[in-house]
């Protein structure tokens, strides 16, 4: 098979976005900056362009694809639509908002993983909305990483990871949200359900819909196991073992050797840190956690330490979806 030439990162300027919409539409892949993580897209109703999506990530068929709209309009092409998620859409799209329901049979079967229901999500990058425009057709993508590793939140993250597997990479700069969408089941609109949380809380959901929102299992209750379709206990990780703690002790980062980081979710108050202290936010402030999360992981992980002690964030809000990707990031 032929060799992929290394990737081009393009900025976005409108000639720029018109080949990518070309090439998008020609069963290319492109990698594209959104909200919350780069995303490597593909024509959504192109069976064989998705199929590259899969080889390119080293993705398990198992696990579906998201499919991007550029409008609410578009969703009749790929799902029934219910009012409930009528309900969602104007309250949170665009945005980090992905709804689970019935899909059509436009629908290619590799995007479900064979699944009669299909995850659709209108995203609110800039960028990626004139590319979703411009392609005129919905857009697949997972986030464009190799699969499991920790997600990219820049283009150089994208070109580390799958520098040489694809051709096309749009720098939309670092995401603004920096953690997956926010997954919520709408198949039995009646019983309303959060696959993966995100930065659109359960909360948040519930009070739109008037109604309980069942909430996802905390990632480490299910070791090994597969909860929902894609949703493995392991994921997000990082090569360096991770180590949580909901609370580090000061005494404790006082005396570990050099060669294991900590990870602190605010800085640390009085005494100069040392060089393998490192904290997310500098007040805790959790978007600011969020938004920093997984860049901060990848460079630990190529520091060559051999323990990384993180802390977990307090569990309400934001926070549910911060140690969420920090439990599937620590699960062996
Ligand atoms: P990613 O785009 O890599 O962040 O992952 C997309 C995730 O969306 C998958 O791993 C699944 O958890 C979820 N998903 C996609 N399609 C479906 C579906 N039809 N039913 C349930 N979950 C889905
Ligand atoms: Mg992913």
């Amino acid at each position: 098979m032929a060799r992929t030439p290394p990737a081009r990162t393009y900025r976005g300027t409108a000639r720029n976005l018109a080949r990518l919409a070309a090439c998008l539409r020609a069963g290319d892949l492109v990698a594209v900056p959104t909200e919350t993580v780069y995303g490597l897209a593909a024509h959504a109703l192109d069976a064989r362009a998705c199929a590259r999506i899969f080889r390119a990530k080293g993705r398990p068929a198992s696990d579906p694809l998201i499919v991007h709209l550029h409008s609410v309009r578009q969703l009749g092409l790929v799902c029934l639509p219910n009012a409930a998620a009528h309900r969602l859409a104007r309250a949170f799209w665009p945005g980090p908002l992905t709804l689970v329901l019935p899909k059509t049979p436009a629908v290619p079967a590799i995007v479900t993983s064979g699944r009669d229901s299909v995850a659709v999500r209108v995203p609110r990058h800039p960028l990626f909305r004139r590319l979703l425009r411009l392609a005129g057709v919905p857009l697949a993508a997972p986030s464009a990483n190799p699969f499991g590793y920790i997600s990219p939140t820049t283009a150089e993250h994208v070109r580390q990871g799958l520098g040489g597997k694809i051709r096309h990479i749009l720098d939309g700069g670092p995401a603004s949200i920096g953690l997956e969408s926010t997954i919520v089941d709408l198949r039995d609109p009646s019983r309303p359900a959060v696959l993966r949380p995100g930065a659109i809380t359960a909360e948040q959901i519930a009070r739109v819909l008037g109604r309980r929102v069942a909430a996802p299992q905390p990632a480490a209750a299910q070791p090994g196991a597969q909860v929902a379709p894609g949703l493995l206990a392991r994921h997000y990780s990082p090569r360096t073992p991770l180590v949580l703690h909901k609370k580090v002790p000061a005494a404790l980062r006082g005396r570990a050797p050099a060669n294991e980081a900590f990870l602190l979710q605010r800085q640390p108050r009085g005494a100069a840190s040392a060089a393998h202290v490192f904290w997310l936010d500098a007040t805790g402030d959790l978007p600011g956690v969020a938004r920093r999360l997984f860049a901060m992981l990848r460079r630990l992980d190529a520091q060559g330490f051999v323990r990384i002690h993180a802390e977990l964030a307090p569990d309400r809000g934001l926070g549910r979806a911060i140690n969420d990707r920090l439990r599937r990031a620590a699960a062996r």
